[in-house]
């Protein structure tokens, strides 16, 4: 499968018709479940491992490495990289993907066949994520990561548009929502560059953009993780409604949601789209210091 080149330790990263090649060679039809729209384009990904600003030596974990675009692109820059792959033929070709095309980088890449959602530890403490996500489980696979994977300093991620902007949203945006507020809780996001369709096999039909994000400290709050975000996901349930109305059942009562949102220096006539991220964690603290900590709606994400 490799041809000679003029260096033989140098990377060939995967172009359009390499990567035909390989998907049929491998018998893999992409398919939109598992949002499988592979870079064909050595350029965008040399770019993407530029803009996420990838160290030689470090640990890069890469969710869904398919194919292997980006991923040769990440130990072409030097990176020990950790690869969770679903699909068992695309983790099952990579290896010899890798082999063939960075012969000299092969040993700084482990395959890990998993779900990325559910995977649990890492076999080493990556410090930085770089992916082209799945679309359609983008959002709770970074805020798994960003949760489970505590070493992660910096992340970007290609990522649908639409969801890059949500993610990037400051309170008070037309697009300020749950994504926005429960990314915020882990780390700072902005968007760091859009991504033409073009340079995808298949062709998706939206419009794709990098997101970067950079761990903070969460917000002092008294309330669990899983109780701040049980609040974000009750305010922006109805967010059309003011705070009072739409965290009435959260809090018991309309009268009791007053209450917590007057303890927490909040206007009960404003909406959860309003709210930054160190109010909705003032104002669990406040539902737990008032009514204790257990709460009905714990533990979602
Ligand atoms: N990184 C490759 C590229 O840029 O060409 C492929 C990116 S493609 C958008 C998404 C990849 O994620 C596919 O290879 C797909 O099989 C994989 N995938 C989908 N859901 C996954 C999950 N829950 N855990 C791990 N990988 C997943």
């Amino acid at each position: 499968m490799s041809t000679p080149d003029a260096d033989p330790a140098a990377t060939r990263l995967l172009t359009a018709s390499s990567v035909r090649a390989l998907a049929e060679q491998l018998g893999i039809r992409p398919t939109k479940s598992l949002g499988q729209n592979f870079v064909i384009d050595p350029g965008t990904v040399r770019k993407i491992v530029r803009t996420a600003g990838v160290q030689p030596g470090e640990t890069v974990v890469e969710i869904g490495p398919g194919l292997g675009s980006l991923t040769l692109g990440l130990l072409e820059a030097g990176a020990q990289v950790l690869a969770v792959e679903i699909d068992p033929v695309l983790a099952g070709a990579l290896r010899e993907t890798v082999a063939g095309r960075a012969p000299a980088a092969a040993d700084r890449l482990t395959v890990i066949a998993a779900d990325a959602l559910t995977i649990g530890d890492l076999p080493a403490e990556p410090t930085r994520l770089v992916a082209n996500l799945p679309y359609n489980v983008a959002v709770p696979v970074l805020l798994t990561f960003l949760e489970q994977q505590r070493s992660l300093q910096e992340v970007l991620v290609m990522v649908q548009a639409e969801v890059a902007d949500r993610l990037a949203a400051p309170p008070g945006s037309r697009t300020y929502g749950v994504p926005s507020a429960k990314a915020a809780w882990y780390a700072s996001a902005r968007r760091a560059g859009t991504i033409s369709r073009s340079i995808f096999w298949p062709v998706p039909n939206v419009d794709s953009a990098l997101v970067r994000l950079v761990r903070r400290d969460p917000p002092p709050s008294a309330a669990s993780r899983e109780e701040v975000f049980a609040c974000i996901d009750a305010a922006f349930a109805q967010r059309r409604k003011t705070l009072r109305a739409a965290l009435a059942t959260w809090a018991g009562s309309p009268q009791q949601a007053e209450q917590l949102l007057r303890v927490a220096g909040i206007d009960p006539a404003s909406r959860g789209e309003r709210l930054d991220i160190a109010q909705f964690a003032a104002l669990a603290s406040a539902r737990t210091a008032v009514q204790g900590t257990s709460s009905p709606h714990g533990g979602s994400r």
